[in-house]
């Protein structure tokens, strides 16, 4: 660590930002690069459903609109990941998984990190069709203790519908039925489908074929950021 901006990987700083439909594995593939690089996992998603679970007042408001497959407003969510960005684990780098989600939060995560004097290194942008999304999506079940995610057909626990590690239920996320999922595809091609070109621009994306084995993404992602 020491240097900031740095393109290069072993224990240098690296500030990334991984981009991909709902359901495309952003999730999963997030723990993985975080771990190589020994940075936290920023997950927009998380940070709301975790207000929702603790019924803070902002808990109350997100819940409106995730119930429903629709976006938070972008000042709410802005709010949220500036106040994570600027805790102390996120000093040596970060991945931000779900978030820009409009070009107004890149915008506002380019003021930020312009306000810092620093810098993106990386967006990795994860591609997938959307039919294959439906599926991946909707088959989609997680535990609400260990955290793990599980597929009914992909990668079903041990015994189904309980979590392998913690032995618990699983439960399935009210915006992973199929009407959520739907609205959810939709606003993503309305809303955050421009910010591969917005990166594009600043040439910071690298694109990544998202079919296929986790390991398999994971290798693509890992040759992708050398
Ligand atoms: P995710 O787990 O990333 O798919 O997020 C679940 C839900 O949280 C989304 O469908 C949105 O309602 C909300 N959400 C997560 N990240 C954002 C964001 N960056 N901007 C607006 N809404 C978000």
């Amino acid at each position: 660590r020491g240097y900031k901006n740095s393109r290069s990987t072993g224990g240098c700083i690296v500030r990334l930002v991984l981009l991909g439909k709902p359901g495309s594995g952003k999730g999963t593939q997030a723990p993985i690069i975080c771990e190589k690089y020994g940075i936290p996992a920023i997950s927009t998603g998380d940070l709301i459903r975790a207000a929702i679970r603790n019924e803070t007042e902002l808990g109350k408001r997100f819940k409106e609109f995730t119930s429903k497959g629709e976006l938070v407003p972008d000042t709410l969510v802005v709010e949220i990941v500036a106040e994570r960005l600027s805790q102390d684990d996120c000093s040596g780098g970060f991945l931000l998984d779900g978030f820009p989600r409009t070009v107004a939060q890149a915008d506002a995560l380019g003021d930020w990190l312009k306000s810092k004097d620093l810098k993106l290194d990386n967006v990795v942008y994860i591609d997938v069709p959307n039919d294959i999304l439906v599926e991946r999506a909707t088959g989609r079940r997680s535990c609400a203790e260990s955290g793990r995610t599980y597929h009914v057909k992909f990668a079903p626990p041990k015994v189904e519908g309980i979590c392998d590690v913690s032995g618990k239920a699983l439960i399935q996320r009210d915006d992973d039925k199929e009407e959520v999922v739907a609205k959810r595809l939709a606003e993503y091609d309305e809303k955050t489908s421009p910010l591969v070109g917005y990166y594009r621009e600043k040439s910071l994306v690298k694109q990544v074929d998202g079919v296929g084995a986790m390991n398999e993404v994971t290798q693509r992602i890992a040759e992708q950021l050398g």
